[in-house]
């Protein structure tokens, strides 16, 4: 036979278990020690691996290559540590748990595991899922389905005290991570997340470490040892300091005497007093209590509201905790489940269940920002909660999870000037979920246009306070001439799956095929988007903001968008490998106009920019430059000139000024300071104003690709020579929609 478990992959304690066939009821399967818990600490040693209570032990007492708390890192692609020069990730270290706990749960059991439930803080991001799920997997396991850590605790509660309309908050607080969670008790044994916060880096080590502060100090005192800046000293105290925080933590303990010996000096003994403990912590609780009332708050509620405290996660056994939350909510927190096997058994619960099914988005806009809309959730102050009852069977009860973290997309605002987070699913929806949106961008007749979507998870609007888990690229996509719209619409579908991990999707807009689409690492640096949407370089190669207008019988509307020139080649010459000094360039400012299908360049900033760009366009385009120039800048970089060409109108300038010429005669003669502006249109009509002024005009129609050169060039410094750009890659988009329509979120699509 196979069975299916429940996993609370612990930050410092693991569990494993199952539903009894007997009695039918979740139960933890002791591990190959005999104990319910195992401690979540991997220690190498001479080849072997070795876990449980043993690798704890080697790890409290400072020996080397062991390992713990690695949670706190999924996620990271960095590795969390070195063990013989070989690096190990958090998820690598999660997979090798992961396949010892199942091995045990086989062998206690006698049965193959099937598939498995695995709990994570509420507060994990898509990424730490997805390397919970990988690592998962590496292990053996089949995941059935990812659940969070209050929501499981809840449900092991809810099974033998279900009080219909109660809303119970669950306050988990483990070794490494802190979620608080509300959840609601609903008709027909329905429990809802209603709202969800956390801190994935706050628990009992951080207590730990206030422990190992006091010590650390007290001991230097007595011994005049530097304790602090000697690693083997320190592991002394930072080995001990969990054991006093639990003996401070026992009933009616006062203070405790806690003795070290250390090499060269002996045995000395300090005192710690649970009023010092309790002092030297407060903060760390009052970031707890922060988090509880924040989480009402985004509910609708008051303290008052609140039926219950449920205390889950280790740490909830200091006695400073449930006085704290009896303070804020003036109740007495409830301690009716065991909080280091609680989480366990309600994944074992939710592995006897088969996974929901998609929700439909529901939002509503409330002062500007898009929120869930709970107006069906059941959620009220006024109903009365009913008297409590054990569930007689587990089918009785269905988990309805929520997003922790809201969902959206960086997009370029309607004014075109600054980048935001548009938000697609607000925080705390009801999952799985899944909506689609149309956004809008430009594209080229010719080339591979490829979209890139930066995801975020956050609330914020300014996307460097959020997240940006993932970038995906959209490519095939089909330009589109949509005459008095502008630009080629794009539906994206997003969705977060059983697991709360995001997935995306994109179609042209009315095909029902996916368009291929890839994931890119994100990029290092990001800072562009808390800028103005202006000429850039990234890591893509030159991006130029663009803009693109269109004229309609009342206005001109422009709406900006952010271009990615890819294919570039650069010419580098290395006499003078960097840029002396920006500074002395004044930077001509460029300023280009361009129609519907046109193109161009604004803000161009030579200083900054790898010095120029290429272009080329269709000779059918309309094409608008206009732009300040003043080239009496380049002196410092002597035999340096800005190149500039629309076709068949060019000139080469330095300090001194130069030439117009078009189709190869002179129209102006210019100085170094002036305003250019250079047009092409009806398919071959080339006109140049110099100053406002009209110089030359000439129509020569050409079936060939007509080149745009913008650039400053310089043959023996530093510069940089741009000798061939394409445009094939817009990377930024515009939400569909006039202002005031929230651009509802409808045609989702499931296959
Ligand atoms: P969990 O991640 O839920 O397994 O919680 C582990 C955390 O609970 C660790 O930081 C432990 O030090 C802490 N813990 C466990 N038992 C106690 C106790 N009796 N008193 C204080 N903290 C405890």
């Amino acid at each position: 036979m196979s069975i299916s478990v429940g996993i609370d992959l612990g930050t410092t304690f693991s569990a494993v278990a199952y539903i009894d066939p007997k009695t039918k009821l979740p139960q933890i399967i002791p591990n190959g020690e005999g104990n319910k818990l195992t401690p979540s600490v991997i220690q190498f040693l001479d080849g072997d691996v070795i876990f449980g209570s043993e690798a704890e032990d080697a790890y409290n007492s400072g020996e080397e290559n062991c390992v713990a708390t690695f949670k706190r890192e999924m996620g990271v692609d960095k590795p969390y540590c070195y063990i013989d020069g070989k690096p190990y990730t958090s998820e690598d270290l999660s997979a090798m748990l992961l396949k010892h706990l199942r091995e045990d749960a086989e062998a206690a059991t006698g049965e193959t595991i099937k598939d498995a439930v695995i709990t994570v803080p509420a507060y994990f991001y898509s990424k730490e899922r997805e390397a919970t799920i990988r690592a998962a997997k590496a292990a053996g396991l089949k995941v059935k389905k990812i659940i969070d850590e209050p929501n499981a605790a809840a449900m092991a509660y809810g099974l033998n005290h279900w009080r219909e309309n109660a809303n119970i908050l669950v306050y988990d607080l483990g070794g490494g991570t802190f979620d608080v969670t509300l959840v609601h008790m609903g008709k027909n044994g329905v429990l809802s997340t209603i709202t969800t916060r956390g801190n994935h880096k706050l628990g009992g080590r951080d207590w730990d470490a206030r422990i190992e502060d006091i010590l650390v100090t007290r001991f230097e005192s007595e011994t005049e040892l530097d304790i602090r800046g000697d690693r083997e000293l320190l592991s002394i105290v930072s080995g001990m300091s969990e054991s006093v925080k639990k003996q401070l933590s026992a009933q009616n303990m006062q203070a405790t005497k806690v003795s070290a010996s250390f090499p060269g000096y002996g045995k000395v003994t300090v005192t710690i007093t649970k009023a010092e403990f309790e002092e030297n912590t407060a903060d760390l609780l009052d970031r707890t209590g922060a988090l509880c009332l924040a989480v009402l708050e985004e509910a609708g509620l008051t303290h008052k509201d609140v039926t219950d405290v449920l205390l889950v996660g280790g740490s909830t056994r200091m006695p400073q905790v449930p006085a704290y939350l009896q303070r804020l909510f003036n109740k007495r927190p409830l301690s009716h489940v065991n909080p280091d096997e609680a989480v366990a058994l309600g994944a074992a619960i939710q592995s006897s269940k088969e996974n929901e099914s998609y929700a439909a988005l529901s939002v509503q806009v409330v002062d500007g920002k898009k929120t869930t809309d709970r107006t069906k959730s059941g959620l009220s102050s006024h109903v009365s909660v009913r008297a409590e009852r054990k569930l007689n069977s587990l089918s009785m009860l269905t988990l309805r999870e929520t997003t922790a973290h809201a969902m959206g997309v960086v997009a370029i605002n309607d004014e075109g000037n600054h980048y935001y987070n548009e938000i697609i699913i607000p925080a705390n929806h009801p999952r799985p979920v899944r909506a689609a949106k149309k956004f809008r961008f430009y594209t080229s007749p010719r080339a591979n246009n490829e979209l890139a979507i930066y995801v975020l998870q956050g609330d914020s609007e300014n996307p460097l306070d959020c997240q940006i888990p993932y970038k995906y690229v959209v490519n095939g996509i089909k330009h589109v001439n949509r005459g008095e719209k502008i630009g080629t619409v794009i539906r994206i579908q997003y969705s977060y799956d059983v697991n709360g991990v995001i997935h995306i999707q994109a179609r042209q807009e009315d095909s029902t095929v996916d368009l291929p689409i890839r994931r890119e690492s994100v990029p290092a640096d990001i800072s562009q988007f808390g800028r103005p949407v202006t000429s850039e370089n990234t890591d893509q190669g030159f991006k130029v903001g663009l803009q693109i207008g269109t004229r309609s019988s009342q206005s001109l509307v422009h709406k900006y968008k952010a271009i990615t020139f890819s294919n570039v080649e650069w010419v580098k010459y290395d006499n003078i490998p960097t840029h002396p000094s920006g500074a002395e360039f004044n930077e001509p400012t460029v300023h280009v106009i361009a129609n519907e299908e046109n193109i161009e360049f604004h803000g161009y900033n030579i200083s900054e920019m790898n010095e120029g760009v290429r272009y080329t366009i269709d000779p059918s385009d309309d094409f608008e430059i206009e732009c300040d120039i003043n080239t009496s800048t380049i002196s410092p970089h002597p035999g340096g000139y800005l190149e500039i060409s629309l076709g068949l109108i060019s000139a080469h300038l330095t300090e001194n000024g130069g030439d117009i010429l078009l189709d190869g005669a002179c129209v102006a003669t210019v100085a170094p300071r002036f305003h250019l502006k250079m047009s092409l249109t009806n398919g071959g009509q080339y006109e140049v104003e110099i100053d406002g002024k009209a110089v030359g005009s000439k129509f020569k129609a050409s079936n060939s690709d007509v080149d745009v050169r913008f650039g400053f060039v310089h043959e023996s410094h530093y510069c940089h020579l741009l000798s061939h750009a394409y445009v094939s890659d817009i990377s930024m988009m515009q939400a569909v929609g006039q202002e005031g329509d929230d651009n509802p979120d409808t045609d989702t699509w499931d296959d």
